[in-house]
């Protein structure tokens, strides 16, 4: 969690985190510059590859807006005990911080849902074979676009809800939430108070066993009304708390719930040493085990736990 530096400028200078953990172990590799297009709309991403840990391949980038420093909610994350099997879906993915260390487990499939176009670039940067960004919001309507509100900084509180400071507004994908949690076992929401029009209270698949939410507040709206009702639903349908919000800070607005379901004896291919962690391809080993390839690529600090397969 602790691996977002700032940049300034071209510099890349190690900086404490807001816990005062100093990030160490990082080595800038190299600088690109992406252009996004979206609507008409064209924005420069420049970002630097930062040997960090967490990342698959030692990789994440930190663009050149990422003056704050961004700690995602991982305490409501580890949280939930993963599974091999689990299928988890992550709404307002961000960079990835829950999704690919969740894929790194490795459990079976992870979609990541990031609506921002830049930081959905940062995402696909991650290959990994249970591993797949989709650039779109998720809605509680039919919708097959959404208008997201682009506030100013490094993408960490863009929302489909109107909120302040807010720049621009773009048009993005949307999905229905019930049509994306489907067949999930574990979903993760944080998506900066969107989260009070998806019918969460109405939808609990069969399957789904972890809940992660973050709520958020939103102006002329009674949010903590609805979002204690979210809770009460979540409750009913057998969930027991792990982490209850309390409302008290900024910091203590997101819970996590679970319920006990069959755990299936799935197979993981990437578990088995079938298919290699990193990319797929179709090896031979036991265990999780990286092809030559991904064993160059990744860094050392990645390959613990992983063999190479012969
Ligand atoms: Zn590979």
């Amino acid at each position: 969690m602790n691996y977002l530096t700032c940049l300034r400028g071209r510099r890349l200078r190690r900086r404490r985190n807001l816990f005062g953990i100093l990030i160490r172990g990082q080595k800038a590799l190299r600088i690109n510059d992406i252009r996004v297009r979206w609507n008409g709309m064209s924005s420069k991403l420049r970002y630097e590859y930062v040997k960090t840990r967490d990342v698959p391949g030692g990789l994440l980038m930190v663009a050149k807006e990422g003056e704050k420093p961004f700690m995602p909610t991982m305490r409501e994350c580890n949280s939930i005990p993963l599974h091999y099997s689990d299928r988890v879906i992550d709404i307002g993915a961000y960079m990835g911080q829950y999704s690919i260390r969740c894929a790194r487990f490795p459990v079976e499939r992870v979609i990541a849902y990031e609506p921002t176009p830049l930081s959905y670039e940062v995402l696909t940067k991650t290959k990994l074979p249970n591993f797949n960004p989709i650039n779109a919001a998720i809605v509680g309507n039919d919708e097959k676009n959404t208008v997201l509100h682009i506030s100013s900084g490094f993408g960490v509180t863009n929302s489909t809800t109107l909120s302040n400071g807010t720049a621009r507004s773009i048009m993005v994908p949307a999905i229905n939430y019930f049509d994306a949690i489907k067949d999930a076992t574990i979903v993760k929401i944080d998506v900066e108070g969107g989260e009070y029009s998806f019918h969460i209270e109405d939808n609990f698949p069969d399957s789904l066993r972890g809940l992660i939410i973050d709520f958020h507040p939103v102006t002329n709206y009674n949010w903590l009304k609805k979002a204690k009702e979210i809770i009460i639903e979540i409750e009913k349908n057998g969930f027991q708390p792990v982490i209850s919000p309390d409302w008290s800070s900024g910091w203590t607005r997101a819970g996590s719930w679970i319920r006990d379901r069959d755990l299936p004896d799935t197979t993981n291919p990437m578990l088995e040493g079938k298919i290699c962690c990193g990319c797929g391809k179709i090896i031979d080993s036991c265990g999780k085990s990286l092809c030559i390839d991904c064993w160059n690529r990744w860094s050392i600090r990645h390959r613990r736990g992983y063999k190479l397969a012969r």
